[in-house]
């Protein structure tokens, strides 16, 4: 290109206009990428947000352009008000590490009020991602049952309209393949239906997924209406599945994954609880998949503080747990649970 002071005039002038929009355009980009790395709003999902200043932890603040809201990147996720970070991350550690430990004694190591470790352990396991993407090659596929408990109803006003103790069951389905994977999902309690499983695990077996689950019969050698629920998933699915019991078993099968998680769970509930309100079973049937599954603590821990539903999750337990029981339930959902929280509108992702 020739230099610039040896053009003449009107070419500088044309020229200076060719650099003034080049640099415009190059501006607009730079403002879209910026604009694209925005977090979007925690509260509405609008992606039109505005820088907003400083928070007093550091982190850049946004307001929504949507709902005038502010917040940070730390918004929604389970850091949300918390004041003990570094503590609330031990707790955390804690908790993969060792597994279950009763909540009296996680309050006085951590010097933490009762009420706080409480609020932590759920905090934590509500903010969980457990299901894997897919499940590959050999998939266990299990049912198993646990009593329905309304634990922590004695406390509440609601204690005198509880019905009499049901004996309806709660119907969990676990899930296990070769490469670690697996989760376990409260279904339904009550009769388990082949839609219940698929509500839970529609498209998440890869194509060359093969099923295996063992069928559990009655007295009169007939198969419970589980495992027939588990055959009609599969069929309608076009699953392969290769079913098997204690008295037929001709290719030795076997579910020990499945069942190895079935057992954990069972001796966490029986054995080291006094007992879990099925409204926080699934909270803890994460919790022993996750001590199980090779997931390295750092990627859960990344996973923890980028789940912007984890407060919502956790403030909305009662409310989830309302809706999980009208439709999957065949028994009232009575509330037990009435604290409210500063925020607990945050949009909601009702996976859990
Ligand atoms: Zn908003």
């Amino acid at each position: 290109m020739q230099p610039f002071t040896t053009l003449s005039y009107s070419n500088r002038i044309l020229h200076l206009d060719r650099l003034r929009i080049e640099h415009k355009i190059l501006h607009q980009k730079e403002k879209q990428r910026e604009f694209a790395k925005r977090p979007p709003c925690p509260y509405c999902n609008q992606t039109h947000v505005f820088k907003y200043g400083i928070s007093p932890a550091g982190l850049t603040r946004y307001q929504c352009s949507a709902c005038k809201k502010s917040y940070t990147t730390r918004s929604g996720t389970p850091a949300h008000w918390l004041h003990l970070r570094s503590k609330f991350d031990k707790y955390m550690y804690d908790m993969m590490f060792n597994g279950h430990r009763p909540l009296k004694t996680m309050a006085t190591e951590f010097n933490i009020s009762f009420v706080t470790a409480f609020d932590w352990r759920h905090k934590i396991l509500a903010s969980l991602n457990c299901t894997p993407k897919q499940f590959q090659g050999l998939v266990e596929l299990r049912n198993s049952i646990l009593p329905f408990s309304r634990k922590g109803i004695g406390r509440s006003k609601a204690a005198n309209t509880a019905p009499e103790k049901t004996s309806l069951p709660v119907q969990l389905i676990i899930t296990a393949d070769t490469e670690y994977n697996a989760s376990i999902h409260v279904a339904r309690i009550g009769k388990l239906k082949a839609t219940d499983i698929e509500v839970r695990l529609k498209n998440r077996f890869s194509r060359d997924a093969a099923i295996v689950s063992r069928v559990f019969e009655d007295k009169a050698g007939k198969p419970h209406h589980q495992s027939m629920a588990i055959k009609q998933f599969s069929k309608s699915n076009h699953l392969s599945i290769q079913q098997f019991s204690n008295s037929d078993n001709p290719f030795d099968l076997d579910d020990k994954n499945s069942s190895r998680f079935d057992n954990d769970l069972k001796s966490l509930i029986f054995n080291k609880t006094r007992g879990v309100s099925s409204k926080y079973l699934q909270h803890y049937a994460d919790w022993t998949t996750l001590m199980r599954m090779r997931k390295e603590i750092k990627v859960i821990q990344a996973e923890l503080y980028q789940n912007q539903q984890g407060w919502a999750a956790y403030t909305a337990r009662e409310a989830c747990f309302q809706r999980f029981m009208q439709e999957y339930a065949e028994i009232e959902h009575i509330r037990t649970s009435h604290r409210v929280w500063k925020t607990n509108t945050l949009n909601l992702n009702h996976n859990k």
